[in-house]
């Protein structure tokens, strides 16, 4: 189903000129329980992996509970992005297709899944695993349901943590007075998207950090895996109009938390690649609020 997010209340680079040029375009990937098959993109979804190609396995021995015993955890698929849905992504030479798997046990010291990103050529895919191994084990929270996803694309300006002081003064005070009578907030409704999403800006819950890869170069936002797709405050911009008429009182929660993930207390993953290292390392940072 497509889902439609609403069109911005305020347009705020007319409004705040030092805004121009800085909109980039996301693409809300709007997981929702479903049913995806090898051949679809999906979070949670099962993999398009080669029958003969050996499963990838996390062998670490920062498991914040190690029983010793091990022969590695099997990864779980979290995201498959075929490149006809999402071609934003900066897919390597020759690929159309990025897999995202995690590690579903916690590891030391951060707390959060460890994970690993697999470009790949779908058409070189000739017999495809038909069951991919069952993680010995993992926590419940690591787990993502299966969902399908309707991208969509939609217009973002940075996190308010990210402004200029006086850019962001600027608009607190336009926030607050008489000049913003349905009380938009930048931060909640105007500016980065929650959820889950490819490109655009991130959506940081504490400071933003930049990233580099081992070459040392700066790395940019790849996607943004989420615990919740919007909540509280920002469901009165980011839910889609499709579903208006399901959330009230009490917020329906295969909307909220369609892959029943939960990333420390209701954080996000945000990934970063790197745009010249040709094979597309990836490196993550986790934050909760
Ligand atoms: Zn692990
Ligand atoms: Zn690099």
């Amino acid at each position: 189903m497509q889902l439609t997010t609403p069109p911005a209340p305020v347009d705020v680079a007319a409004l705040f000129p030092e805004l121009a040029g800085q909109g980039r375009t996301t693409v809300r990937l709007h997981p929702r329980r479903g049913a995806p098959a090898v051949t679809d993109s999906s979070m949670g979804g099962p993999l398009l992996w080669p029958a003969d190609e050996a499963w990838p396995y996390c062998e670490a021995s920062q498991h914040a509970d190690p029983s010793g015993l091990w022969g590695g955890v099997a990864m779980v698929p979290v995201l498959q992005i075929y490149a006809r849905d999402a071609p934003e992504l900066p897919f390597p030479a020759g690929a159309d297709l990025c897999q995202v798997l995690w590690c579903p046990v916690t590891h030391q010291p951060d707390h959060v899944p460890v994970l690993q990103a697999v470009w790949r050529d779908s058409r070189l895919v000739a017999k495809v695993l038909t069951k991919a191994p069952e993680p010995m084990e993992s926590e419940e929270e690591y787990l993502p349901s299966p969902c399908v996803l309707s991208p969509e694309r939609v217009r973002e300006y940075p996190s308010a943590w990210v402004l200029p002081a006086k850019l962001d003064k600027k608009i607190v005070e336009w926030s607050m007075s008489s000049q913003n009578p349905e009380k938009w907030s930048y931060q909640y409704h105007l500016s980065t998207a929650p959820g889950t999403k490819v490109g655009g800006w991130v959506d940081w819950i504490q400071d933003p950090i930049s990233m580099e890869c081992d070459r040392g170069h700066e790395m940019s936002h790849l996607l943004t895996i989420a615990s919740w797709e919007h909540d509280g405050e920002p469901c009165k911009r980011w839910t889609p109009l499709e579903e208006q008429h399901r959330l009230g009182p009490y917020q329906v929660s295969e909307l909220l938390e369609p892959a029943n993930i939960m990333i420390g207390d209701a954080g996000s993953m945000y990934v970063f690649t790197c745009l010249e290292c040709p094979d597309r390392p990836v490196e993550t940072v986790s934050q909760c609020s």
